[in-house]
């Protein structure tokens, strides 16, 4: 567990004013997101606060109202209550920040203080159907947060997948290319058109991928459902990756011919129709 102080000063270094998520008195002006972390985190106890001040009564808040005594003997933690030493008033952590609407009773509002009450009303208020409800409603957002299965992570992932399977189908187009190119082969037919007579290299060697790569079949199905129709398969992509490889490959012989300083050109030539090389 955090110690209080240590979250403070961390705030202290920062220049813009940043509230302390773990203090109470800012829980109302929290937005969505940032009670969902809280409640991730669970509240901070600042564990070398024993005892509030006195009241009139001579009656305090003391820390030996975090343990809960259940009827058998058994103790246990009760992690919701939440003591805010600046206002002297405690706090229910679910109730305050699950409630729905209006709830009862000081501890899910203002904070409670009537410390000659406190010990009754404690028990009265963790046994209310509200706060169980809002304790169990708590613990389950918090694993689904922990183990990443809230609506907003499943979206997530649903993007990150499709991003990776469109990186991986420009990965295999980018290397079509290149075999193309390098082998001196011609890129298109007559025809553009998948699976349809003389379209050419490209478009064979796709249809000759999506026979076994699933990617590439994913990407083809896709294509001829119609639920694509950004199919990076057309003219233009593929003149525009065969100049940026042109690019690239210059940069490197340029990069090469500068470091060495002394090179040599060779060329390939053939003989025109009129037997002039
Ligand atoms: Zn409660």
């Amino acid at each position: 567990m955090k110690h209080m102080l240590e979250t403070e000063s961390n705030n202290d270094n920062n220049s813009s004013f940043q509230p302390n998520i773990y203090d109470p008195r800012y829980w109302d002006s929290l937005d969505s997101k940032m009670i969902d972390i809280l409640l991730q985190k669970g509240p901070i106890r600042d564990l070398s606060i024993l005892k509030g001040p006195k009241d009139r009564f001579s009656r305090r808040f003391s820390a030996t109202f975090y343990t809960r005594v259940l009827a058998n003997g058994e103790t246990c933690d009760r992690e919701w209550l939440v003591y805010c030493k600046p206002l002297d008033r405690v706090f229910c952590f679910c109730c305050k920040l699950l409630r729905k609407g209006h709830a009862k009773g000081q501890l899910a509002n203002d904070g409670f203080s009537d410390w000659n009450n406190f010990g009754t009303r404690l028990k009265e208020h963790e046994t209310s159907a509200e706060h169980v409800s809002n304790m169990a409603s708590w613990y389950e957002l918090r694993l689904r947060l922990q183990n990443d299965q809230t609506i907003d992570s499943i979206a997530q992932r649903e993007i990150q997948k499709e991003r990776e399977h469109w990186r991986k189908v420009l990965y295999r187009i980018i290397l079509i290319v290149k075999f193309l190119a390098s082998h001196n082969l011609a890129f298109r037919g007559s025809n553009s058109k998948l699976y349809q007579d003389s379209n050419g290299n490209f478009l064979g060697m796709v249809q000759l991928l999506a026979e076994f790569d699933p990617v590439i079949q994913e990407h083809v199905r896709r294509i001829t459902n119609d639920e694509i129709h950004k199919h990076y398969l057309g003219h233009g992509i593929q003149n525009e990756l065969i100049s940026l490889l042109a690019d690239a490959i210059r940069s490197e012989i340029i990069r090469k011919v500068k470091q060495a300083k002394y090179f040599s050109v060779i060329l390939d030539c053939t003989p025109d129709a009129s037997h002039q090389e």
